[in-house]
């Protein structure tokens, strides 16, 4: 049984981060799409609000899990048998910070690989707080994340 984990903020969840999740659910038998609980990031949805929101929009994908974790994230892989943390790669602006996190997991713990999945070109622009940014003017972002997604962060932001 391979078993993954994918962590991030999901603050919120965009159509970049379900097109990885779904091509890394049919790489592993079972993917962990873990939230991190991140307070000092001051996210705009609630760690459960965000757990809520991936289990919903995530919910035709047999094959995942969707929790939430604080503290060190190969802490929560290990406790959770997932031997392989998946990320995302957007840009080269992304690979410098992507590299040094994956090396500072693998010293941390050796047992926790860490594997990139290249974003498809057409989402290679999209960023959770671009969504927020345009949303917060009341733009449209139907392209950018799904519709559940898209209703509840213009409420956040009373649109
Ligand atoms: P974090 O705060 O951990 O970077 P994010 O929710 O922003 O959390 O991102 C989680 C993961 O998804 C990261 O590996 C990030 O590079 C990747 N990611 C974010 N946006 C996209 C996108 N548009 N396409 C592909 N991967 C993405």
């Amino acid at each position: 049984m391979k078993r993954a984990i994918y962590p991030g903020s999901f603050d919120p969840v965009t159509f970049g981060h379900i097109d990885i999740i779904k091509r890394a659910s049919e790489i592993f038998d079972e993917l962990i799409v873990a939230v991190l609980n991140n307070s000092a990031k001051r996210p705009l949805f609630s760690v459960d609000e965000r757990v809520n929101i991936l289990k919903e929009v995530l919910k035709d994908i047999p094959n995942i899990k969707v929790l939430s974790y604080e503290g060190l994230l190969v802490d929560f892989a290990m406790e959770n048998g997932a031997g392989v943390i998946v990320r995302g790669l957007r840009a080269v602006t992304d690979f410098e910070y992507e590299l040094q996190l994956a090396q500072t997991n693998s010293v941390l713990n050796s047992g926790v690989d860490t594997i990139f999945l290249t974003t498809s070109l057409k989402y290679a622009y999209l960023s959770s707080s671009t969504v927020k940014e345009v949303a917060s003017y009341g733009g449209d972002i139907d392209k950018f994340v799904p519709p559940l997604v898209r209703k509840l962060t213009y409420e956040k932001f009373g649109k």
